[in-house]
């Protein structure tokens, strides 16, 4: 059999595009490795928060994450982030996780610990890693950049379906104000703003599965594959 060239794959886009779902079934499905950056800015807005700092001192969230001694690895319900051996996953998608969170990330030295860690783990390739600034800024040189999108309307609606039920649940206004809220600040933000990279490809699946946004980014990476 032919070896198969481990490809690394960037899939980029604003909050609640289905991003990681779609990442996390391509992974399983390529047997690749699924990195959820998104989960590593949680990681330390959660742990900011836990010590009562704040993002509007920008240089005490900086030493804490210098300092900060983060693993990921492959759980049952996909990747899994550990500070100083915790398991912290089940705390990183509370509402007010959510609401820090891209003031965080946007302090450049941040940015930058966390940008050298993914690198480190996608070398080698057979990756799959989801984000704003993956294939602009973390892997230029991808062999496959997705840009995933979908209108803020139904990204909040199923943002909404995904928090029914759960303790997280919240009023439909109130994730579409987040939605919209995180979408500025990651557009608007001096380093690394959320945009296409300009190789990427632009998918929009508001009318689309996940499913079928899964296999649509399949289909590019088998042509990259057979090229
Ligand atoms: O993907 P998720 O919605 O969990 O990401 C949470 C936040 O982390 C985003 O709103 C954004 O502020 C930040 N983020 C980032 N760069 C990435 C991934 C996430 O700035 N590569």
């Amino acid at each position: 059999m032919v070896q198969m060239h481990r490809l690394s794959v960037a899939i980029d886009g604003p909050a609640g595009a289905g991003k990681s779902s779609v990442a996390r079934m391509l992974a399983a499905q390529l047997g690749y490795i699924y990195l959820d950056t998104g989960a590593m800015y949680r990681a330390i807005t959660y742990e900011a928060l836990r010590k009562g700092l704040s993002e509007k001192d920008p240089k005490a969230v900086s030493e804490m994450a210098e300092h900060m001694n983060m693993k990921v690895a492959e759980g049952a319900q996909g990747m899994e982030i550990f500070l100083d051996g915790n398991n912290v996953t089940p705390f990183l998608r509370t509402e007010e996780v959510s609401r820090h969170v891209s003031p965080v990330s946007a302090i450049p030295r941040v940015r930058e610990i966390l940008v050298a860690v993914q690198r480190k783990l996608s070398e080698g390739g057979g990756v799959v890693l989801d984000g704003r600034d993956i294939g602009t800024v973390v892997l230029p040189g991808a062999d496959v950049k997705v840009f995933l999108t979908a209108s803020a309307e139904e990204r909040a609606k199923r943002r909404f379906r995904e928090l029914k039920g759960t303790p997280e649940e919240r009023p439909f206004s109130s994730i579409c104000d987040n939605i919209r809220r995180r979408d500025a600040i990651d557009a608007g933000r001096a380093v690394s703003p959320l945009r296409a990279a300009a190789d990427a490809v632009l998918i929009d699946n508001s009318s689309m599965t996940l499913e079928e946004t899964a296999e649509a980014i399949a289909v590019l990476c088998r042509r990259v594959q057979e090229a």
